[in-house]
Parts: C-alpha cells; sequence; structure tokens
C-alpha cells in the first residue's frame, strides 16, 4: 500500500473512541496534530492554558494530602489495575503510538510493554518502600529512616518516548504516595490523551472495588511549553521530572532550583560504541544497526558515533554501509519496515544541516537523502547517514535528533576511551569487544563517564529493572527501576528514646 491509501485519522479516531474519549478532545481543540507517518492532520487537541494549569495543580495537591495517607500496597492496587487496562489496550495504544510518534509496528507495541513492566515493577515496589535502622550511640534509643510521599509530581515529556516516559514517572510516583500532572510533548497529545483514558479506567474499577481514590489524583495537561513552565513554577509542586532536549533542561533547571525543587532531568544523549580488534563482528553489526538506525535516530540513547579499531575498520564499515544502503525505509505500520519517518520538517532540515557541517569538517557521506516525498509531500522519511569523519569535531560533538551515525578510526585504546568522555553528554555508551580486560576498563571508573556503559550490545534501549538517565549535559536525573523510586519521596531520620535518661550525642552535657 501507498502512503496516501492511509486514513489515519480515522483509525486514529476509532481508537480513541474504543477508549471512551469524546471526540471534542481530540477534534474540536486549537493544538493541531499530525502525522509523521503520512503528513496529514489527525485531529486537534484541547489546549489549557497557564491560568487552568495552576488550576489543576491546586487541585493535585488537595488529592495529595489524601492519597498519601492511604497505605502503599492499597496505592500498588491501583497500579496493577492500570497494568491490567495496558495489557488489554496494548494493541490499540501500539498502533496509535505508531500512528502519532511514527514508530514502527514493534516498537509502538514495545513502549506499551515497557508501561506494563514499569506497573509490574511498582506494584511489587509498594510494598518494598522501606528505609534502614541504624545502630545508635545511645542507649535505649532507636534510630531509623522512613520514606514519605512528596507531594505533586510534575512530568513533562518527549515526543518520542510518548507514553513510556509517563508511566515510568507515575507508576513510581503513585505508589510513592504523590499525586501526579503530565505535561505531554505538543507533538503527541493523541496517546497521552487515551493513556490517561487508559488511566481512568483503571481508577473506575479501583473505586467500584471499594477502594478510595481523590480527585485530582492524575491530571492530563495538553498544551505547549508555557503549560509546563506553570508546572515547574508553581510552589506546590515540589518535584518535575522532565525529559527532553538540552536546551529544554537548561530553561527548567536553573528555574526549580531556585526555589529548591527537585529535579529529574532526562535531557539529550550523544551516545557512542567502541568497536575493538576482538569484536565478534556479526555481533557488532547488528548491535550498531538497531543502535543507530532504530527508530530513525529518534532515540535519546540512539548510536551516534563509532569509534573502530583500525585492524577491524576496514572489514566492518564496508558491511555497515551495505546495511544502510539497503535497511527497509518506509511506512512503519507496514510489515517488514525497520527505519520509519522523522517527526517533522524541523528534525529534517537539522538533518541536512548537520551532514553538510560534517562535510565541511572532512567528513564523507554515505545516504541522508529523503525518500518517498513523492507519496506524502509532508512526511519526512530519509535514508540513515553513515559519514565517516577523521576527527570527532564540528557536528560530531552535538545531538542531532536524526539517524547519522558519524565513524572515526582509532589505533589506541585509551583514546578511543577518551573520545567516548569527550562530548558534553552522557547518556549511554557500549563497547563490543570479547576482552575482559577492555570490557572491565569500560565499566570502571576509569571508563566511559556515561549513565549507562553496556557490553556487547548497543546504547540504545533499557529495561525497567534498572535505573535509567544520564550525566552532564543528560541532566543527571535516574528514574524507573532499581532504587530510582527514592526520587520521588522524602526521608526522614527517626531517633526514638524509650528510656528514662537523655543521654546527648557525642558526649554533650547540658544539664539545667
Ligand atoms: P523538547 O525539549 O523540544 O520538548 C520536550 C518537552 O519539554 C515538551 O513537552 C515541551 O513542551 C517541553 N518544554 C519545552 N520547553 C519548555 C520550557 N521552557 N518549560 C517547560 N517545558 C518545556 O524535546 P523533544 O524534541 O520533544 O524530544 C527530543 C529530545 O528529548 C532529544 O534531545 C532527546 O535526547 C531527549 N530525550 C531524552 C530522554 C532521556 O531519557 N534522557 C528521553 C527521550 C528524549
Amino acid at each position: 500500500m501507498t502512503l496516501t491509501t492511509y486514513d489515519l485519522a480515522a483509525e486514529a479516531g476509532a481508537i480513541l473512541s474504543r477508549l471512551g474519549v469524546p471526540a471534542a478532545i481530540w477534534k474540536e481543540g486549537t493544538l493541531a496534530v499530525r502525522s509523521p507517518v503520512t503528513g496529514e492532520a489527525l485531529g486537534s487537541a484541547q489546549e489549557v492554558g497557564p491560568a487552568e494549569a495552576t488550576k489543576a495543580i491546586d487541585a493535585a495537591h488537595k488529592a495529595f494530602l489524601e492519597w498519601r495517607l492511604v497505605p502503599a500496597p492499597k496505592r500498588g492496587e491501583l497500579i496493577r489495575l492500570l497494568g491490567e487496562e495496558l495489557r488489554a489496550a496494548k494493541s490499540e495504544l501500539g498502533r496509535l503510538v505508531s500512528i502519532e510518534a511514527g514508530k514502527i509496528t514493534s516498537e509502538g507495541l514495545g513502549e506499551v510493554q515497557e508501561m506494563i513492566d514499569i506497573c509490574d515493577f511498582a506494584v511489587g515496589l509498594s510494598r518494598q518502600l522501606y528505609g534502614l535502622t541504624i545502630a545508635t550511640e545511645r542507649a535505649d534509643h532507636r534510630m531509623m529512616e522512613t520514606w514519605h510521599p512528596l507531594g505533586v509530581v510534575g512530568i513533562i515529556s518527549a515526543f518520542n518516548f510518548p507514553v513510556a516516559v509517563w508511566s515510568w514517572n507515575a507508576a513510581l510516583a503513585l505508589v510513592a504516595g504523590n499525586s501526579i500532572v503530565w505535561k505531554p510533548s505538543e507533538k503527541t497529545p493523541l496517546t497521552a490523551i487515551a493513556s490517561h483514558a487508559i488511566f481512568e479506567k483503571a481508577l473506575k474499577r479501583y473505586v467500584e472495588a471499594g477502594y478510595t481514590a481523590p480527585d485530582g489524583l492524575s491530571t492530563l495537561l495538553i498544551g505547549g511549553a508555557a503549560v509546563g513552565e506553570a508546572l515547574v513554577d508553581h510552589p506546590k509542586v515540589p518535584l518535575v521530572s522532565a525529559t527532553g532536549s538540552t536546551r529544554m533542561g537548561r530553561a527548567v533547571g536553573p528555574k526549580l532550583a531556585g526555589r529548591f525543587a527537585r529535579a529529574i532531568l532526562e535531557l539529550g544523549g550523544n551516545n557512542a560504541a567502541i568497536v575493538t580488534p576482538s569484536a565478534n563482528l556479526d555481533l557488532t553489526l547488528r548491535g550498531v544497526a538497531f543502535a543507530a538506525m532504530g527508530t530513525a535516530g529518534q532515540r535519546c540513547t540512539s548510536l551516534r558515533r563509532l569509534f573502530v579499531h583500525e585492524s577491524v575498520y576496514d572489514t566492518l564499515v564496508p558491511r555497515l554501509k551495505k546495511a544502510y544502503g539497503s535497511v527497509p525505509v518506509g511506512n512503519p505500520l507496514e510489515a517488514g519496515t525497520l527505519v520509519g519517518p522523522l517527526i517533522d520538517e524541523a528534525a529534517f532540515n537539522g538533518m541536512q544541516k548537520a551532514l553538510e557541517e560534517a562535510k565541511a569538517a572532512g567528513g564523507s557521506v554515505s545516504g541522508g537523502e529523503r525518500l518517498l516525498a513523492n507519496e506524502a509531500a509532508n512526511a519526512f522519511y530519509v535514508r540513515p547517514a553513515i559519514v565517516e569523519m577523521p576527527e570527532q569535531v564540528g557536528p560530531v560533538v552535538e545531538e542531532t535528533f536524526a539517524p547519522i551515525l558519524y565513524v572515526i578510526k582509532y589505533s589506541n585504546f585509551d583514546d578511543a576511551l577518551e573520545l567516548n568522555n569527550a562530548v558534553p553528554q552522557g547518556l549511554s555508551s557500549s563497547i563490543f569487544t570479547n576482552d575482559v580486560r577492555e570490557a572491565e576498563a569500560f565499566t570502571s571508573a576509569r571508563g566511559s563517564d556515561c549513565g549507562i556503559a553496556n557490553v556487547n550490545i548497543g546504547p540504545s534501549g533499557a529495561e525497567i529493572g534498572g535505573a535509567f538517565g544520564g550525566e552532564k549535559e543528560t541532566g543527571g536525573g535516574r528514574e524507573s527501576g532499581s532504587d530510582a523510586w527514592k526520587a520521588y519521596m522524602r526521608r526522614a531520620t527517626n531517633t526514638i528514646n524509650y528510656g528514662s535518661s537523655l543521654p546527648l550525642a557525642q558526649g554533650v552535657k547540658f544539664d539545667v
């Protein structure tokens, strides 16, 4: 089927209607929504302004005051039901992700699977929000930590993981006893509306089962940066988890710091992989191809820089170029497609600009040209580009959110490590090697400086069980698994005297 034969507006509308979303919400608003698959309009979502956002945050604060009193395992029951509703809606929501964000089918479904997985994780967590008991120097005393809910958690998300990022934050924040307010990307409001409708189904079942949940527990605010700013500026939002570009983080971070609010910043990446002489090149080829071309290079963890040892360069790089020349680019809704469209024209222009700059810096470019423009003039498909660079300069040290892989030859392992770390971003990284010394060095204190450092898998993608996030300009935030839940709670240290004297710490005497 050609791109023009799809009626994606009708399909998106049918999905939203089956999820019980009134047409007015996505059809009669002011925010134009388009599909990157065909470039055509999908609908017009209803937006809120900053004043309405502020009112919604006030309501969310009231909800928090009640929700924090619900025992955590009972809060977990709501997330268990959300997981069930997501399982039931997986194919529909996954399809909508593909329609609105342009992901290939398996990645659209995979994104919803991540939502389900984090719900399962959070349900278990709801019985494990425990602190330590700590040895005290005083007789008849006990010292311990308790973890308490924080308040309203603001969630700002990017277009490229339009629903999973919300769920990573929402599932943890809610079991932790917070209320949540979500400002999704203005490029992907329909998937947000759908996710919220799914959440409301879970909430309805929760209440029908006899549990208590306050109004305003979870709010969706559709709008642009000004609505995000309302979240960032509101004094009753003690934590904002913001995912997006470093440019956005630079605006949001200092404002939150200015009012001593917490931030989880999940910002841009410029991820690298090192291919060493001992690497299994078949495995490397597949790992690199998926990490660099998957999601059309529009993952924060996409592989953008590849350092190849001189002894394997002439074997690996021609094979990679062949894969780049033949990878199926096209309609992400069709089986067999591996690379879908860029999100919009601005992304296409950004890619072309970076390729021009790379050429000016001595790079040799293969690919990068626009495809399928004759079928869909407003959709932006490209052949992924591979650029052999003489050194790490110019656009190589920046994040261009498009499928460009810069390849640089190296001869010394320590130089490759230095190149890996010599960019402002610090999200993800990997090494392909069968040499245990190189693998261990890469993951050691003198190795990769990123939040994610992998061995024999690419840098892109992550499992929800681990803490996710990166260093330097990536913002330093961690969310999802491990102990990331602690960021959504406040810790109190309690000392309890169960004796009848009052010994002071450090031997201090104060007898009155
Ligand atoms: P973006 O920065 O343009 O927008 C992200 C979100 O921030 C949107 O909801 C937007 O409305 C909001 N926003 C923008 N300016 C704001 C402001 N001043 N105050 C409050 N909110 C504001 O990003 P994008 O183009 O949607 O997404 C791509 C970027 O996101 C890439 O840089 C990518 O690396 C990054 N990203 C990072 C992660 C991660 O976990 N590190 C995950 C996904 C995407």
